[in-house]
């Protein structure tokens, strides 16, 4: 089996089911049974799940007053497995909260509340139902977001949204591959990394309907063929 860690959180359900719908296993890992470096060790690929604003201390603001943090923990957990896995290649997968894991794990900052700090921004806290369309983004023409859902020349992509905060500047080795109209990054990747992509949208919402299947699958495929190498 293609072994697939994610960290403990609320709510993985749909999570769990589009990786196991794209053939890997889902298994749910915490610090106390999973420190980092074990997990580079014992999983072909790490997804990063939705969740809470990360600390701004982390990246060097004060909190903005609409903070809302995560879980206990998942903070420092998180940020740590990114480095661990980003430092020995491992396909990694990071959703809302987690492309913000991810920017910020490489020196990034966010954009700590979008209707308050971008007012001229689009809706992108459109809560239910969970796959309700609330804007399109822009695909990077020939990035890994592309090659996985991208028409022929790069596309539009309607996407749901359910976050108030984005990357505002890049982490090292990220770019941008996705946009919505109004300019919130909302995919970036590593394109020195077989498999590194953040989204901040949640296409694991989708997998009954198959709508984002094909960046689960590509993720499991890099993971399968990480497993294959070690
Ligand atoms: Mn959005």
């Amino acid at each position: 089996m293609i072994r697939i860690a994610i960290p403990r959180a609320d709510r993985l359900a749909d999570y769990e089911e589009a990786v196991r719908r794209a053939g890997g296993e889902p298994i749910v890992v915490d610090p106390a049974d999973y420190p980092p470096a074990n997990v580079v060790q014992e999983f072909d690929g790490v997804l990063l799940p939705g969740g809470g604003d990360i600390e701004p201390a982390t990246y060097g603001e004060i909190r903005h007053a609409s903070f809302s943090p995560a879980e206990t923990g998942r903070d420092e957990y998180e940020l740590s497995l990114v480095r661990h896995v980003l430092e020995v290649d491992l396909p990694l997968f990071a959703i809302c909260r987690g492309i913000q894991v991810l920017n910020v794990a490489r020196g990034g900052t966010l954009v700590q509340d979008i209707p308050s700090q971008l007012p001229d921004a689009g809706p992108h806290r459109v809560a239910e139902p969970r796959t309700a369309i609330a804007h399109t983004v822009t695909i990077a023409v020939d990035s890994l977001l592309d090659h996985l859902i991208g028409g022929p020349a790069g596309d539009l992509c309607p996407v749901n949204s359910r976050h108030h905060q984005s990357v505002k500047g890049l982490g090292a080795g990220l770019v941008v591959s996705g946009e919505a109209p109004d300019g919130v990054i909302e995919a970036v990747e590593d394109p020195s990394q077989q498999f590194c992509l953040g989204v901040q949208w949640h296409p694991e919402n989708f997998w009954r309907t198959d709508q984002f299947a094909a960046l689960f699958r590509g993720f499991i495929e890099a993971a399968g063929r990480k497993s294959r190498k070690i």
